[in-house]
């Protein structure tokens, strides 16, 4: 016998790389390196969420129905167009598992989410890679990379881990463009955080395309990351394909509830927006007039990005990057270097609160006058 054989794709399966949440040696922890609020949820959340607990016997609404309402009535949305997921990454997952497989091409740009070629990979698909510019996905090259074997293509926006953005008339050049059998998946993660003039939610294409799926998420500006709530919306026959093909219970009610009090509470999500707003610029001017280039960024993380030098040996190059995020890890301040995503000269910072922002700040000063200890 040669015992079980799991699919070639699975076996090879990249396993996703969170944040790192410690900080060996340090006695204070500061997690910036998942994009996680540093506000946490808003407390009528957490109240609704221990009042769940009194029906942890019960399995929960399998159609969450009042969540799907609750969401609609923010966003002005039919609530039969939207499906919701145990995290964005279950409704990305559920849109790849229905339209691409083995033979299948599935498109995303270089350095987005690190979720999108694991999906592909996950039902056998073949990732493709396209070239972006200056860090932001590029409409043409992705129109270009376009087969009769493309079934799925994502394209975050505002993009994680670069913080860059598509306007609203290249999103909608990019919708236009594709065949209709190509499903586009438009992962707008950061949405509550974009500002720019020319930046729109995409929702409003929803009634011209019937392949286009808008993705959102609880994990970022909602603050209910561990509850693991996302959601999708689309025209009503992709979302009852994605629906069917969802684990029946698959949000508990804990998060339903937690999801629909975070919802209530726009108060809330306004002042965590303004602070954001207010400490990416402020990050931005500090970062800047320390000679570091910070690419400008839509979202609530920046990426930094540092010189590299020659290493003295003169073999391959000096990882500036890379000295500082474990001089800030040494401090307790956990930022993300992310080499594997080509992006070794940067470190990418999770806006924080103002005395974390104002610590970041002052040991990359620090560092960079040559402290290293
Ligand atoms: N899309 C993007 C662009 C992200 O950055 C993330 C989280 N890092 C997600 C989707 C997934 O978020 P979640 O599954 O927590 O909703």
């Amino acid at each position: 016998m040669a015992g079980l054989t799991p699919h070639p794709w699975i076996e090879t399966l990249d396993v996703y790389e969170g944040g790192k949440s410690k900080a060996d040696g340090a006695t204070k922890v500061v997690k910036l390196s998942s994009n996680e609020t540093p506000f946490g949820p808003s407390p009528k959340a957490i109240a609704a969420y221990q009042d769940a607990a009194t029906t942890l016997h019960r399995y929960p609404d399998a159609t969450a129905a009042e969540l799907r309402a609750a969401i609609g009535a923010l966003h002005g949305h039919d609530p039969k167009q939207i499906v919701c997921g145990l995290g964005s990454d279950e409704i990305l997952k559920l849109a790849v598992r229905a339209y691409a497989g083995p033979g299948d091409e599935v498109l995303f740009s270089r350095h987005s989410f690190a979720m999108y070629p694991i999906a592909a990979m996950g039902v056998g698909a073949t990732p493709v890679e396209v070239p972006d510019r200056e860090l932001t996905a590029d409409v043409d090259a992705i129109l270009e990379h376009v087969s009769d074997r493309t079934r799925v293509i994502f394209v975050a926006n505002p993009n994680n881990p670069t913080g860059t953005y598509l306007p609203k008339s290249e999103v909608e050049r990019l919708m236009a463009g594709l065949p209709d059998n190509v499903l586009l998946v438009l992962d707008a993660a950061y949405d509550e955080y974009a500002d720019a003039p020319d930046y729109m939610a995409p929702d409003y294409l929803v009634p011209s395309y019937p392949n286009l799926l808008v993705t959102r998420t609880f994990s970022k500006i909602y603050g209910i990351a561990a509850l693991r709530l996302g959601w999708g919306y689309g025209q009503p026959e992709l979302i009852s394909i994605l629906d069917r093909s969802r684990d029946p219970f698959n949000l508990p009610t804990t998060t339903q509830q937690a999801g629909i009090a975070a919802i209530l509470d726009q108060d809330w999500i306004a002042m965590s927006k303004a602070h954001n707003r207010r400490w990416r610029d402020w990050l931005n001017v500090e970062l800047t007039a320390l000679g570091l280039t910070v690419v400008p960024s839509q979202a609530n993380f920046i990426l930094i990005r540092f010189p590299e030098t020659a290493a003295p040996d003169g073999q391959g190059s000096n990882r500036m990057a890379e000295g500082a995020n474990a001089f800030l890890l040494r401090h307790g301040y956990i930022l993300r270097w992310l080499p594997k995503q080509g992006l070794g000269d940067c470190l990418r910072l999770t806006i924080g609160l103002e005395d974390d922002n104002r610590a970041v700040v002052d040991l990359i000063k620090r560092f960079l006058q040559g402290e290293r200890a």
